[in-house]
């Protein structure tokens, strides 16, 4: 044991001293202060209880024979007070009498005068080393005292929390023994099973459940035992009064490994709301025929009826851009104001004419309008009407039987549209009338039969001549037709309507009565001018009429404008 061992042991204690020779106690305050973190004097037992009474001390080191009150009764009397308090006794040993006291007085060293420092060190050295012991297991206990009663707080809790969930959740929470008997459950369980405590308690969890899902029942709880937790196991329940339930169960293992706990939500509704979503859906996509398509117009979903309608396979849509089914009579304009208008987050409504995959045609009464995801266009969706039944009415009521081109009554519709928008436009308006000549007499010469072929022939005759998509040909009786063209100049109407003409000239369709040539020709009225206000169907009509007779007075085969 060296000097600074002693001293680095002892600088943590306090001491009490306790000696009634006042020169000793001085020498022994000097060499005990040289180590001690205080040092307390006494000079005899009476002063040394009443320091100590005042302050515990770390260590006593006292005297034996003093006045008022010797060393052994006052370190009786601090044993009392602790018993755990270190004393060692520094004296003159003189009889065996007060040796036997100070052996029951269970102190931890004994000193003899006169002072010897190896003996002094020696015995300070063991009992320190024993206060230190003391101390830390002291510090241990206090520690673990302090971290047991954290725990137990945490623990506490924990439980009241579990308590709160258990208590007010909406889902049914229950615990059940390892045969699935019912131990415990919240309220919330027992409002979705309808049963009483008591009739719940009398109950497995097994029993609840239908007869057909009861393997499968049994094959969750076995794996939850074997894994520890089964989540989302759908199982319908018969409850009070046999009405039966669709639930949806997790469960899990208790730490115990004798319980389970299970968390069981009604999805009775979610679930009848679901299967109505999913009919919906299916009757929308077995008869709405919709399409939707992503900002560039490529399908991304698409629906049965659309399928049917189109003549492709979903496959074959999606990916695609949805031109592949324009049909090539609907307009480059059509096209344009559909976007302008869908751009501009406005539902574009309009009979469109698209093309099947094998090529043929449907018509589709369709609304284009675009969609949100959280606020943002991410595409639009079509939904349509096939009106192609409608739309081949419309066209015979418009077309003329024999000939296939527009009848006269579409003549009546579109001729006072065409003569506003020349006045709107301050355009050309060309309107010609063309009869056959001698068309009487050709029937009696060759029969009715033959009459109407020839009609067939001069109509697609001029059919051919016309080039643009807004001129229009139509028959206005007999052998009568009407034509609505579009040029840029007088005398180009004038060439125009020629050529027509001579075209039909061309056909060489023989008419041996015809006293001008021997085939068919006609003669042509043409009106073309830049139609005013006081213009209107009736006399444009009446003027080219006019000419017509006209034509026919100077000799026929001829156009007079
Ligand atoms: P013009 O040169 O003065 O026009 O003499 P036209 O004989 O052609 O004139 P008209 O008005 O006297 O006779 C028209 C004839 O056209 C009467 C009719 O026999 C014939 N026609 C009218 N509609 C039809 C039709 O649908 N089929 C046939 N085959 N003939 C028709
Ligand atoms: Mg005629
Ligand atoms: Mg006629």
């Amino acid at each position: 044991m060296t000097f600074s061992d002693l001293s680095n042991q002892a600088s943590q204690f306090t001491l009490l001293y306790i000696e009634d020779d006042l020169q000793l106690q001085e020498s022994m305050k000097i060499f005990f202060e040289q180590f001690f973190k205080s040092v307390t004097l006494a000079s005899n037992g009476q002063e040394g209880l009443d320091r100590y009474k005042e302050t515990p001390y770390d260590l006593i080191v006292t005297d034996i024979k003093m006045p008022i009150l010797d060393g052994i009764e006052m370190t009786k009397q601090i044993k009392k007070i602790n018993p755990k308090q270190s004393i060692i006794i520094f004296t003159a040993f003189d009889n065996t009498e007060i040796y036997l006291d100070i052996i029951k007085l269970n102190v931890d060293g004994f000193i003899l005068k006169p002072f010897a420092i190896e003996q002094m060190k020696e015995t300070l050295n063991k009992v320190l080393q024993n206060l230190v012991l003391e101390n830390e297991r002291n510090a241990y206990e206090e520690k673990l005292k302090q971290e047991v009663a954290q725990k137990t707080k945490e623990l506490q809790k924990q439980k009241d929390e579990l308590e709160i969930i258990f208590n007010t959740s909406k889902d049914g929470i229950a615990i059940l023994d390892l045969q699935s008997n019912f131990l415990n459950f919240n309220d919330a369980y027992l409002k979705m099973t309808g049963f009483t405590r008591e009739e719940l308690l009398k109950k497995s969890c097994m029993e609840l459940s239908i007869l057909e899902d009861l393997p499968r029942a049994k094959a969750v709880f076995e794996e939850t035992l074997r894994v520890g937790f089964y989540e989302n196991f759908i199982r319908s329940c018969k409850v009070k009064g046999g009405r039966v339930i669709t639930t949806n169960i997790s469960m899990a293992l208790l730490p115990n490994k004798t319980q389970f706990i299970i968390s069981t939500k009604d999805i009775t509704q979610a679930k009848i709301n679901e299967q109505k979503l999913k009919d919906h859906a299916l009757l929308i996509d077995k008869n709405i025929i919709t399409s939707t398509t992503d900002l560039d117009g490529i399908m991304t979903e698409v629906s049965d009826a659309f399928c049917k309608a189109s003549g492709y396979t979903k496959e074959e849509l999606i990916g695609q851009n949805h031109s592949i089914m324009r049909h090539p009579d609907m307009s480059d304009e059509l096209f344009k104001k559909l976007w302008e208008t869908i751009s501009q987050d406005k539902i574009f409504k309009a009979e469109i004419k698209n093309k099947k995959k094998n090529g043929s045609l449907y018509w589709t009464d369709s609304s284009i309008f675009p969609i949100y995801d959280t606020g943002k266009k991410v595409g639009y969706t079509t939904i349509r009407q096939l009106i192609t039944d409608k739309k081949l009415i419309e066209e015979i009521s418009i077309t003329d039987g024999l000939t296939n081109i527009f009848n006269r009554r579409h003549f009546n519709t579109l001729f006072p549209d065409i003569i506003n928008k020349s006045k709107r436009n301050n355009e050309l308006l060309c309107f010609l009338m063309l009869d056959i000549d001698f068309f009487k007499r050709y029937n009696d010469t060759y029969g009715h039969q033959k009459g109407d072929e020839t009609l067939k022939r001069v109509a697609s005759a001029i059919e051919q001549t016309l080039q643009r998509a807004d001129d229009y040909c139509f028959r206005l009786g007999g052998e009568e037709f009407g034509i609505i063209f579009r040029v840029k100049q007088k005398k180009d109407a004038l060439l125009f309507a020629n050529k027509i003409r001579q075209n039909i000239q061309n056909l060489r369709i023989e008419h041996e009565k015809n006293s001008i040539k021997n085939v068919v020709t006609v003669s042509i009225g043409l009106v073309s001018k830049y139609v005013t206000t006081e213009d209107n169907q009736d006399n444009l009509y009446k003027e080219a009429d006019t000419k017509l007779y006209q034509a026919k007075e100077r000799g026929r085969n001829r156009v007079v404008n």
